[in-house]
């Protein structure tokens, strides 16, 4: 995935001496900075070029800039699409910091607020426009834009366009018609985490088949992985307290379930601990508040659920412990690497208790659209005038909720039964031989839902895995290259065969041939191992197989000991 360095021979890619000059005063003079860091350089020259552009960069490494800093020199307004409202404060307070023209739309806003903001868009010129997917898929916005479309749209958070990835949100799947309706300015995509899998689906989203992607990278030398086996629940509940006695510094405690994150604050602050707490069943007020008091350093500890993360930036992070198994390696990536955005060393913990697992599955039970729901919103359409808005449709069909029906609408469109105009408003398709049944548009997500269970296996085998967990962890964004180990993981510094010393009597050698055995070793397949019951192969990873023995335990053995049972 790592692209290489774009050859400078490419006048689509080299923009010239004047522009590098420009970007080097402005840098200088209005961002304060001497030079640009590894990849930026790069974005900043593929998005000048007016090339789609896909940045997967680090947080903590410097995104903005590489929209910022093009924003400053393009003739035109740049468009932010964001998620996150509490982020676009922020940068706005930034950019106005720096005497960049920005406003930001959103439903934060009073009206005088957004009068002013509609007011400064409708002057046009130079600016940075914030403004949330919900807000750009409004044809009200879009029209107020048209007049003088952005040169530039940018979209913050770019894996959440895909349905593969870990963090969908169904108001993305709306971006792409907006900008083919604002005469699809040159993109650029940011995100720090994007499989090939999930690349692959930004570019057809995006409609952008020339996308260049620029890769820095997700490596980060200052983080600690490990992983603490646990086999109860009690067990974990003492790991967790003696790590949090242990380690100084301040960081943020990752369960899955509200139950978990209200059990656990409760139990710190019974012991003193400086602790506050985060999930989606607070008050908004109350997130706001629980929030600032850890982003402030007045708590220690911030004890939450995966509501509490996207758009985070407290770079003292020193630890993120995650007390339950995540559902898949990307948010465990995201969460974990929450820790040490200073650059200066953190530790990434998980504690694994194989029961976990049933939780996640349990998330896992997710609701897809199916072929009948397709059927209904088709029937419901029929009904409706010939050009219809979606919220004319949602009207129809309150049993669907927003998010869902967007994802179906999605579908349909996907499927030619649908269509949308410049305007966003839908209207039916009469079928065709090569229409595609409801049952066959319905089946990539039955599909999903088994990607999803692989996507929680390697998760699992991740936390079972003896070899270095940051190898194993490029190795799922395919971003491992030649990298053998990090030297600083559990696994690297106290491998698992020296961890668990067998007596040389007890281990029964293979017999030596001529040629070696092919092992018969493969996942799910029984096996024995010389000490130690038959067990059940969970993963096989290089030369090392995780195994499952009887009464949940699980452990991991050079392949050379393991034998078909
Ligand atoms: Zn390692």
């Amino acid at each position: 995935m790592a692209a290489p360095a774009t050859a400078m021979k490419d006048p689509l890619t080299d923009p010239g001496r004047a522009p590098r000059r420009a970007i080097q005063r402005l840098l200088r003079s209005v961002f304060g900075m001497q030079r640009l860091r590894a990849g930026q350089q790069e974005v900043i020259d593929s998005v000048l070029a007016g090339r789609d552009t896909l940045a997967i960069m680090p947080t903590g490494s410097g995104k903005s800039l590489c929209y910022q800093l093009p924003a400053s020199l393009l003739p035109g307004a740049t468009l932010v699409v964001s998620p996150l409202i509490s982020l676009m404060k922020d940068q706005l307070e930034k950019l106005h910091a720096l005497g960049i023209t920005a406003v930001q739309l959103n439903s934060s806003l009073t009206r005088a607020e957004e009068d002013d903001a509609l007011a400064t868009i409708a002057r046009g010129g130079k600016l940075i426009i914030f403004c949330t997917p919900e807000r750009l898929a409004m044809p009200e916005f879009l029209a107020l834009l048209s007049p003088a479309p952005p040169v530039l749209a940018v979209i913050d958070e770019a894996h959440c366009i895909s349905q593969w990835g870990h963090d969908f949100r169904p108001a993305y799947l709306e971006i792409a018609a907006a900008l083919r309706a604002l005469g699809r300015p040159p993109v650029l995509a940011l995100t720090a985490t994007a499989t090939e899998e999930v690349t692959a689906d930004i570019r057809a989203q995006l409609d952008a088949t020339r996308l260049h992607v620029v890769s820095t990278g997700i490596y980060r030398a200052n983080l600690r992985y490990r992983v603490i086996q646990v086999t109860n629940a009690g067990e974990k509940q003492d790991e967790v307290l003696r790590l949090l006695r242990e380690t100084p510094g301040v960081g943020i405690v990752y369960a899955a379930t509200v139950k978990a994150v209200e059990d656990l604050t409760a139990r710190l602050e019974e012991l003193g601990e400086s602790v506050t707490c985060y999930h989606g069943k607070l008050a908004a007020r109350e997130r706001q508040q629980h929030q600032d008091l850890f982003m402030g350093g007045e708590r220690r500890i911030m004890v939450a659920t995966n509501a509490f993360g996207m758009g985070i930036d407290k770079p003292d992070t020193r630890f993120v412990i995650h007390v339950q198994v995540p559902a898949n390696l990307e948010a465990y990536y995201q969460e974990s690497g929450r820790a040490g955005r200073d650059g200066l060393p953190a530790d990434c913990t998980l504690l694994y208790f194989q029961e976990d697992k049933r939780v996640q599955q349990f998330f896992l039970a997710k609701h897809y659209p199916t072929a009948e729901e397709l059927a209904a919103i088709v029937a419901a359409a029929q009904e409706l005038p010939a050009t219809f808005r979606a919220d004319a449709l949602q009207a129809a069909l309150p049993e669907f909720s927003e998010g869902h029906l967007k994802v179906c609408l999605k579908l349909l469109k996907d499927g030619k039964l649908l269509r949308q105009d410049r305007k966003l408003g839908y209207s039916l398709k009469a079928p065709s031989a090569k229409t595609p049944t409801y049952a066959q548009l319905a089946q990539i997500y039955v599909d999903k839902q088994e990607r999803d269970k692989q996507a929680l296996e390697q998760m699992v085998a991740y936390a079972q895995s003896g070899l270095c967990r940051w190898k194993l962890l490029l190795d799922y964004f395919g971003d491992a290259g030649d990298f053998e180990r990090c030297c600083t993981c559990d696994n690297c510094l106290s491998p698992p065969a020296l961890a668990q010393p067998m007596a040389l009597d007890d281990i029964v050698l293979p017999e030596l041939s001529a040629a070696p055995p092919v092992p018969l070793i493969t996942v799910g397949s029984r096996v024995r191992v010389p000490r130690y019951q038959i067990g059940t192969v969970l993963s096989v990873a290089g030369d090392q197989v995780t195994i499952a023995f009887p009464e949940n335990t699980t452990r991991t053995f050079m392949a050379e000991f393991v034998a078909p049972a």
